[in-house]
């Protein structure tokens, strides 16, 4: 489905959001930019797209993300929140309550009502439903054979007469044979623009049959005309939801979608393809849901949880201002490398440190050895990282070498990095942090 596109680069987007070290406004701008340009290619209304990332952007930039939740977790909701506001908020929602319970069709020629009639057929059959359908198209010569192949396929009743001419002459004569069902779905014809005559047919009709559903049927390539047409038919006959046909046919259904989602009368139904199966309830929801895909936006958050949180690098840098620093934070350092990036993304933090040129190579530590000290430390009692010039002597070392299947000179070489390290953050309190900077070049050990 081309809505796929959409939803491909939808992810795209909030993926970038998840992986970036910070949610400050230039990662929120970029996100809003990113979003702009997807929905845009979707063929969603400029204004729309701008009224919608708008909001987003000041709900990202003012709200803050409730107990439990990352900010960057809290603005992945935020734009779905507010992609399913874009669609209209509710969907699918038919209750069966009278019998028979009739559904008329409407809508222009080919947006598919005929089709969907025996689609929207199907699927309450499915539910349990004794349905029967009837042609009041007198328009179209092969209207009434459409419907009675789709009948025949499902079992069910076709109701028409293809000599008749008058619509509700059609309708009245099969009146008392409706009765017998639990849910009647009444095709009727279209025109190629909705013209006065077709409103006035359709007036007639629904006076006739008092229908407890008047579904507006659009077909999803005329994009954002949807808007337009729902709301000219809305007035015209009164509609209580829209089917919006072919999105599986064209870049514009987001436009339609979106389009159709403002008008009064909510999307209840989509059809997905030519087949009698392809329709399905329209919850924008559940849609969101699937085109940014569930599962992914599961992984995302997942994403964004697992990089280091804006928070945890400022107490890590706060820290390493303080010269507060012992073990556990070396080790926390190191778990968190691979994720948050190099320790310069954490000095960036570090006012004055930010727009610095930290050589490269210089903050860097080898993987390998990475790995072997934090098995070492893991072999270590928590006293023992916490301050590990008090406790650790000869014996525990050589305890700590054992437990971790190492020797005692590898511990101890860690324990020598991890004093340099401390020397190091302790001498960046209250110094010139670009004059630091200078003195250690070169000197900067491992980390
Ligand atoms: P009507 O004039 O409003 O009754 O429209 P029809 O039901 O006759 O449909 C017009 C054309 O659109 C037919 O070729 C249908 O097969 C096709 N069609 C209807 N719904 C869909 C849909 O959801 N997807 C696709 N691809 N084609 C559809
Ligand atoms: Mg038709």
């Amino acid at each position: 489905m081309v809505l796929d596109k959409l939803g491909s680069s939808l992810r795209e987007a909030l993926g970038k959001l998840a992986k970036s070290l910070l949610v400050d406004e230039k990662a929120i701008d970029e996100l809003v930019k990113e979003l702009q340009r997807s929905l845009l290619k979707a063929d969603v209304n400029v204004q729309q797209v701008f009224k919608l990332t708008e909001t987003i952007k000041s709900r990202a930039l003012k709200e803050k993300a409730p107990a439990g939740m990352s900010q960057k977790e809290y603005i992945v909701k935020i734009v779905y929140d507010e992609l399913v506001n874009l669609l209209g908020k509710e969907g699918y929602k038919i209750d069966i309550k009278t019998k028979p319970f009739k559904i008329m069709l409407v809508g222009l020629f080919g947006s598919g009502k005929t089709t969907t009639t025996g689609k929207i057929a199907k699927f309450f059959q499915k539910r349990g439903y004794k349905i029967a359908v009837i042609q009041t198209d007198t328009w179209r010569p092969a209207a009434y054979t459409q419907l009675k192949t789709l009948g025949e396929q499902l079992n069910i009743p076709v109701f028409g007469d293809p000599k008749e001419k008058n619509p509700e002459k059609i309708y009245k004569k099969f009146e008392k044979d409706l009765e017998k069902f639990d849910i009647v779905i009444i095709d009727t014809a279209g025109r190629d623009a909705l013209s006065k005559e077709l409103i006035e047919e359709i007036k007639k009709i629904g006076k006739l049959t008092k229908p407890s559903e008047v579904l507006l049927v659009l077909s999803a390539d005329i994009g954002q005309v949807a808007e337009k047409q729902a709301q000219a038919f809305h007035e015209a006959v009164g509609v209580t939801g829209l089917v919006i046909t072919k999105m599986d046919g064209t870049a514009k259904g987001g436009g339609a979608l979106a389009g159709a989602g403002v008008t009064k009368a909510p999307v209840k139904f989509v059809g997905l393809g030519e087949k009698i199966d392809d329709l399905e309830p329209f919850d924008p929801t559940r849609f969101v849901s699937r085109i940014l895909g569930m599962g992914d936006l599961e992984t995302l958050l997942e994403k964004a949880r697992e990089v280091v949180t804006e928070e945890k690098a400022q107490e890590m840098s706060e820290k390493l201002i303080k010269g507060d620093f012992n073990l556990i934070d070396l080790y926390e350092q190191m778990s968190s490398m691979k994720k948050m990036g190099p320790l310069s993304k954490v000095l960036e933090l570090i006012p004055g440190f930010g727009k610095m040129n930290i050589p490269e190579g210089m903050l860097e530590t080898q993987e390998g050895k990475l790995e072997k000290w934090k098995i070492i430390m893991q072999s270590m009692t928590k006293k023992e990282l916490e301050d590990p010039e008090k406790y650790l002597d000869s014996s525990r070392i050589e305890r700590i070498a054992k437990g971790a299947g190492t020797t005692t000179a590898e511990v101890r070489e860690l324990l020598k990095q991890y004093k340099q390290s401390k020397k190091m953050m302790k001498m960046f309190k209250g110094d010139n942090p670009e004059k630091l900077m200078k003195k250690f070049k070169g000197k900067l050990p491992g980390m």
